[in-house]
């Protein structure tokens, strides 16, 4: 699956419109959490008013959360990528993906041997493998597999995959998935649009694998997503080989990188 031009223009308007209102927003929410808190203190649960009141003051926190959700998302912008082992990163938040998964889901974790290096951004990453599980955990209600694995993939066989935003070079593969519902392709086309989503409202914002799509992009990897229904889901992200030492311009422009040993 090959997100379009489109996507990413999408993405950006959002990251835009985030930045700009988000903040002046949750001010008016503020004010009509506070406001609809008083009415409350006013009336007893008896009153027939009562229950619009409370209704008026779930949505408006229903509302807090999508706008925070949003600068979440605008603020990915400004990534800080440093050169992270994905073993020792997956590693540590383990039992946040345990907890994450719940109980029923089996999580399974494998890494291949001597995984290269790779430039990104610790939390962003994070956020990227939480999200995914979580989606994970989603399409599974009633239990199952979820496994997240690890491996270089080399120039050749990044050659050989017929990925369209895919250069061969050396990367470093991290596969998520599960044996969940999975999804018919009219889905699948959409599934990293934001505000996409199947699940109902309050429990999906269709915000999470376009944030993910995002900061993938932005690391200068790539994101696939290959899906049966009935059968389940895999997420498969190409990060690129960090190579050490480049060597810069005088204007700090990569001009030439010494070939990894
Ligand atoms: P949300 O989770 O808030 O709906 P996402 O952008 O994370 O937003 O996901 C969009 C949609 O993609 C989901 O509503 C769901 O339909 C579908 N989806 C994502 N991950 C999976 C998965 N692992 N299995 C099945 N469907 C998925």
């Amino acid at each position: 699956l090959e997100a379009t031009m489109a996507q990413s223009q999408k993405m950006q308007a959002v990251g835009q419109l985030a930045g700009g209102i988000a903040h002046d927003f949750n001010n008016v929410l503020t004010a009509i959490i506070m406001s609809s808190d008083l009415l409350l203190t006013n009336h007893r649960a008896s009153d027939p008013s009562f229950a619009d009141i409370m209704n008026i003051k779930q949505n408006a926190n229903r509302a807090a959360s999508l706008v925070r959700q949003l600068l979440a998302f605008s603020r990915r912008q400004t990534l800080r990528p440093e050169v992270l082992d994905l073993t020792d990163v997956i590693a540590d938040v383990r039992m946040l993906l345990t907890r994450l998964a719940g109980t029923q889901v089996n999580l399974k974790i494998e890494h291949g041997r001597d995984l290269w290096p790779v430039r990104a951004d610790l939390g962003q990453f994070e956020q990227v493998v939480v999200n995914l599980t979580v989606n994970a955990r989603d399409a599974m209600p009633e239990g199952g597999d979820l496994t997240i694995r690890t491996r270089n993939i080399g120039e050749s066989e990044s050659a050989a995959l017929n990925y369209r935003d895919l250069l061969p070079g050396d990367y470093v593969l991290v596969e998520v998935q599960d044996s969940g519902t999975g999804m018919p392709p009219e889905v699948i086309e959409k599934i990293f649009e934001p505000f996409f989503t199947t699940k109902e409202v309050g429990k999906g914002t269709g915000l999470g694998l376009s944030m993910v799509y995002g900061i993938i992009k932005q690391t200068g990897g790539s994101i696939h997503c290959e899906s049966e229904l009935g059968k389940g889901t895999t997420f498969r992200i190409f990060l690129p080989r960090h190579v050490e030492a480049p060597v810069l311009n005088a204007a700090g422009e990569v001009v030439a990188v010494e070939a990894p040993k």
